[in-house]
């Protein structure tokens, strides 16, 4: 059985990349039916946060992701290092070190091979290091000359063949002084205890892989395979930074992006399956590989994002949007209106749905539509009512008295007598409709006239009428 994990460290906002990680291992654990599981990597107690592990939560929540079984926190399980620790240093494989370390190796700007100064001191406290073995068995994932292992190799899902040079790695740190286990040593342990098959994770990992390969080795465990996932790339080709946009998944929902549609984009970023855009979830579960996963960086694209998102807008139901508006932007929004009741919010959502690229902007515009509006705008005041102001207040008023004697105030029927009225003063609809779009949201970019006029209550409508007519 597939058993895959999504392990980040709490030390931040949740990025798009590791985003986009969760939804790889995601799809491809529900893909093969296998497991999917999640673990918190807190072993860095001075910079994991709790804010940060409850942002994740949230933010695989709001993405409906769930996990198999129950999560798997690295800070309750410091006895089960301790134990491997303790087993690596009685057989040999790692020892004492108490030189100044500069611990976080892979960012150090100064780092220099470790002199294993410390090999043979036998010291009985310090910082753990591995010790890199020299006369290692022979297998598939070594290479040997004259019995010494001189390269590191395994076969990468996304990258193919990929070997490391063992003169590159020093005798790295396992655990700190403090006895805390260092990332590439809990790690192995957990994916181990986890019985994890495959460990798909973001190419800033892939140097750290035949650490781990090695220490699988030391302990005798089943390595297992590796899939490394390309960056995420800013147009300057470089790693997607803030400067760029926004990198943490948490704005986009702020933004008004629907977890959906973000899902959708970052599978595609990284992914393909023909020229398919638009999948739903049971296709992505059905269509996912790995065979299919691009080697080079892509360039993330908010242009297309946001096209993702206002094509997944258009088809949600009102009633859908309403409840994410309540649920991820706005929990008192339905009782910010005065004028509209539930019903009329849906209807007004359903018609400018297809006309927006964000839900903030919808649910924004149609609060908007709540209230008269306090201005209107100029140009379009001068274009549509003020060079005929007299005939156009005539004509207003005419209509608002056709309007007394409608059997229905609906949009057929609204329809109909603006089109009589045109005709009997021979106007062109645009004519009557846009001083009314102006009258009735303050500017003319409205959807159909007749069916917005008909989900606002009538004498609303005639309120506003006046009102520009007596300005
Ligand atoms: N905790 C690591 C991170 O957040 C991920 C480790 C892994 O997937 O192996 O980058």
């Amino acid at each position: 059985m597939i058993r895959v994990r999504y392990a980040p460290s709490p030390t931040g906002s949740l990025h798009l990349g590791s985003l986009r990680s969760v939804i790889f291992n995601w799809l491809f654990a529900r893909h093969h039916q296998g497991k999917f599981l999640l673990r918190i990597e807190d072993t860095d107690l001075e910079r994991s946060k709790p804010e940060h592990t409850k942002a994740i939560y949230s933010a695989l929540d709001w993405m409906g992701i769930t996990w198999d079984e129950p999560v798997v926190i690295q800070s309750e399980r410091t006895s089960l290092y301790q134990q491997y620790l303790v087993k690596l240093l009685i057989e040999k494989k790692a020892y004492y070190c108490n030189c100044p370390v500069q611990l976080d190796l892979a960012t150090a700007t100064d780092y220099r091979i470790y002199d294993r100064i410390c090999r043979n001191k036998n010291l009985t406290s310090g910082a753990i290091r591995f010790k890199l073995p020299e006369n290692f068995a022979q297998n598939n994932q070594v290479s040997t000359s004259a019995n010494n292992l001189t390269s590191i190799n395994f076969t990468d899902l996304v990258y193919g063949p990929i070997s490391f040079e063992l003169n590159q790695l020093d005798d790295f740190v396992i655990a700190r002084a403090d006895g805390t286990p260092m990332y590439n040593f809990a790690v192995v342990i957990d994916d181990h205890e986890m019985a994890i098959t495959h460990v798909i994770r973001g190419e800033e990992h892939l140097s750290n892989t035949p650490k781990q390969i090695l220490l699988y080795q030391a302990f005798n465990f089943k390595t297992p395979e590796f899939a490394h996932l390309p960056l995420i790339l800013g147009r300057d080709g470089r790693k997607l930074s803030k400067r760029e946009a926004a990198v943490a998944v948490e704005d986009y929902r702020l933004k008004g992006y629907l977890a959906e549609a973000l899902f959708n984009y970052l599978v595609r970023l990284g992914w393909s399956h023909g020229d398919q855009e638009i999948f739903t979830r049971l296709e992505l579960i059905e269509f996912f590989d790995l065979d299919h996963v691009g080697k080079s960086g892509s360039i993330f694209d908010l242009d297309k994002l946001t096209w993702v998102n206002s094509t997944y807008l258009k088809n949600y139901a009102a009633q859908q949007l309403l409840d994410l508006i309540v649920r991820d932007l706005d929990q008192d929004y339905l009782t910010k209106f005065q004028l509209f009741q539930a019903t009329q919010i849906l209807a007004l959502l359903e018609l400018y749905k297809a006309r927006v690229k964000v839900l903030t902007e919808l649910a924004e515009i149609v609060l908007a539509l709540d209230q008269a509006p306090v201005t209107y705008n100029q140009a379009e005041l001068d274009k549509w009512v003020a060079p005929n102001f007299s005939e156009l207040k005539t004509q207003l008023n005419q209509l608002i008295l056709n309007w007394e004697n409608l059997a229905n105030w609906s949009a057929p029927e609204i329809l109909n007598s603006l089109k009589q009225l045109c005709v009997q003063a021979s106007l062109n609809l645009p004519d009557l409709a846009h001083p009314i779009r102006l009258a009735l949201i303050g500017h003319t970019a409205s959807p159909s006239i007749a069916e917005l006029l008909a989900i606002f209550p009538k004498s609303e409508v005639i309120a506003r009428i006046q009102k520009l007519i007596k300005s």
